[in-house]
């Protein structure tokens, strides 16, 4: 293996030396869409997605990242906390790849929940009527039938066949009660400081 020189010995703008967040001076400003971040940070309802720092330990055992090379949770958050929320909340936005399998959420040494913050944002996405096909078919699937699958008859007859009681019927009425739409959002003119809401 080659021996690496001392950190201290490494040029600059080595990648391995290079403070993260280490920007090339020619590129412009970061710049921070605070209306934008604050309809996320409200909609989360507390401001504990800004004590991300970067680390990526979410990255690291995030099934989705593996399978989706452009999947990325550390960069889902930096892009959410720069309020840069146009590109994630589009129809086919890198947001709707997560499996909301939760291991972001166990890894996070920050305890910044990065899973809430994109169902957050797929919520968001949703309201704004920009959720994938596939999800709205899902969506309106439920809201006429109950459930997220067609009940065959088939299904009820391999049920019989094994000792099972026929499927529950569902309370429709109850349930368009509960899928009832949110109260429209109030537009938001500013980034004001929240408390981080335990
Ligand atoms: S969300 Fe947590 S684990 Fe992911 S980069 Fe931010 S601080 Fe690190
Ligand atoms: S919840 Fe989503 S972002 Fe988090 S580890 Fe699972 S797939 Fe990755």
């Amino acid at each position: 293996m080659t021996e690496q020189p001392a950190r201290k010995d490494r040029p600059r703008g080595d990648p391995a030396t290079e403070p993260l967040g280490a920007r090339d001076a020619s590129r412009p400003p970061l710049q921070i869409d605070f209306a934008k971040r604050r309809r996320l940070l409200e909609s989360l309802g507390g401001n504990r997605a800004s004590y991300c720092y970067q680390c990526g330990a979410c990255v690291g055992d995030c099934p989705s990242a593996r399978f989706y090379p452009e999947f990325n949770p550390r960069e889902i958050m930096l892009t959410a906390l720069l309020g840069d929320l146009d590109s994630l909340l589009a129809e086919d936005g890198i947001i709707w790849k997560c499996s909301n399998c939760y291991n972001c959420y166990e890894r996070c040494p920050q305890d910044v929940r990065p899973v809430e913050v994109i169902v957050a944002l797929k919520n968001l996405a949703s309201r704004d009527g920009a959720a994938p096909e596939s999800v709205r078919g899902t969506y309106e699937m439920i809201r006429r039938t109950g459930r997220s699958a067609p009940v065959l008859d088939s299904l009820n007859k391999r049920r019989e066949r094994m000792g099972l009681p026929p499927l529950n019927a569902i309370d429709l009425e109850e349930l368009d009660r509960l899928l009832e739409p949110a109260p429209k959002e109030e537009p938001s003119a500013g980034d004001a400081p929240t408390r981080n809401q335990e």
